[in-house]
């Protein structure tokens, strides 16, 4: 374990400079932590507010929420109900429940937006233009995400670097001004073998959509199989140039102070 990993963590970050020194604090802690369990204890231990896990789950998340499980620690799960996910998704959310004997708050989309946004663009009318589809991604998913996180401390996610150029440089930690709390990306240094491996040696329920060519699973609509040799991300929005593909959930990663004034 490095020096900078037993250094105390400051425990509140009343400013967005806070935030960033108890970041880079945070980063450094989580990078020389090999346990994943360990790692969602410092992260829990390292606020006294709420911390919040926002689940896809998709195989990342599922394996995040294990160690969530296993190490007994109180935050409070979440997943986003776009209304549009694929039944199998649903399976397995009733399956994750039964397994770990604990329910999954779902967020709903705001009723009057939704209703406005179909009457507006029809029912698949986000295909039709990236305005169109970036609107729809705020009603169903970003706004209720929002809602979800008001008043968090923290906010863990199954992020990892591999996934996308764009994720290629996730911290562990990052403080969110915009939001006013601390990212959290325990598995961001993880390989997708990794994330299998741990998957399988634990028996967590996981999408049976993976094992037919998902390794990103969003709304069924707008995800398709991969081909053999694609990105893991190709298949989401599949008909929108590469790099306007988020749905708007995570901005692209902020640099990072580290602990000893290097940045990344
Ligand atoms: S992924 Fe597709 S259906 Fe789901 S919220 Fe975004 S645009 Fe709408």
């Amino acid at each position: 374990m490095s020096q900078h990993a037993t250094r105390p963590l400051p425990t509140t970050f009343d400013t967005p400079t806070a935030g960033e020194v108890l970041a880079a604090h945070l980063d450094v802690r989580l990078a020389a932590e090999p346990e994943l369990q360990s790692r969602i204890g410092i992260i829990r231990d390292a606020f006294g507010g709420r911390i919040a896990f926002s689940s896809s789950l998709g195989v990342e998340d599922q394996a995040v929420l294990h160690a969530i499980a296993d190490a007994r620690a109180d935050i409070d799960v979440f997943t986003l109900d776009t209304g549009r996910h694929f039944a199998e998704t649903l399976e397995t959310l009733d399956a994750t429940e039964r397994r770990y004997g604990r329910r999954i708050r779902l967020i709903a989309p705001a009723a009057e937006a939704t209703e406005a946004l179909v009457a507006r663009d029809g029912v698949l009318g986000f295909r039709l233009s990236l305005e169109n589809r970036k609107t729809c991604c705020d009603v169903r998913k970003v706004q209720p995400l929002r809602r979800a996180l008001e008043g968090a401390a923290g906010w863990i996610t199954g992020l990892r670097r591999e996934q996308s150029a764009g994720r290629a440089t996730v911290p562990f930690a990052a403080y969110d001004a915009t939001l006013g709390l601390m990212k959290l990306n325990p598995i961001a240094d993880w390989s997708q073998a990794a994330v299998e491996d741990y998957a399988a040696r634990n028996e967590i329920p996981v999408n049976p959509l993976h094992a037919k060519g998902f390794p990103s699973i969003g709304c069924a609509p707008c995800t398709r199989a991969i081909e053999p040799g694609e990105d893991v991300r190709a298949g989401r929005w599949w008909w929108e140039q590469e790099d306007g593909k988020e749905c708007g959930l995570h901005n692209r990663p902020k640099t990072v102070v580290s602990t000893n004034g290097a940045t990344r």
